[in-house]
């Protein structure tokens, strides 16, 4: 079965998009450690990111360092931290979370967004691409 990702590649489930190439696509995570918080996937519908051929893992990190830096400016924060779990969706994803706290590292509390605050920031990240 297509993971819940892979039906974000068709369209089939809306996502608030801030790149993408023909290999890859970064959107904002739905349930966000803080706002800009942003999942790069490969279009590749692999489980774990230590199994991705070596040409797509690197590519997938180039991809990822790219948004990242386009965070960093878009969004006020300390840094821009990168983290990969995996343990809910079985498709590879890269976490790039704004950090000011390392409260905004451990998943437990989440920002509150609305659909209105989700559209301007992916439209502010995508505009430092
Ligand atoms: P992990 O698998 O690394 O533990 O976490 C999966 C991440 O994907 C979570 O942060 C969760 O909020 C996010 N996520 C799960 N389902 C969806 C979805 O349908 N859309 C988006 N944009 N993010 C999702």
């Amino acid at each position: 079965m297509a993971s819940i990702f892979s039906k974000i590649i068709a369209g089939e489930i809306p996502s608030y998009k801030v790149a993408e190439t023909d290999d890859f696509l970064a959107f904002l995570d739905i349930n966000p450690n803080a706002k800009g918080h942003t999942l790069c996937i490969p279009k590749k519908e692999v489980d774990k990111i230590f199994d991705l051929d070596e040409a797509t893992y690197t590519e997938l990190m180039k991809f990822s360092r790219k948004v990242a830096i386009a965070i960093e400016k878009a969004v006020p924060c300390k840094r821009v931290g990168m983290t990969v779990i995996g343990l809910e969706v079985p498709h590879v994803h890269v976490h790039l979370i704004p950090l000011n706290t390392m409260e905004d590292a451990r998943f437990t509390s989440k920002a509150s967004l609305k659909s209105d605050d989700f559209e301007a920031i992916a439209k502010r990240i995508s505009s430092y691409l």
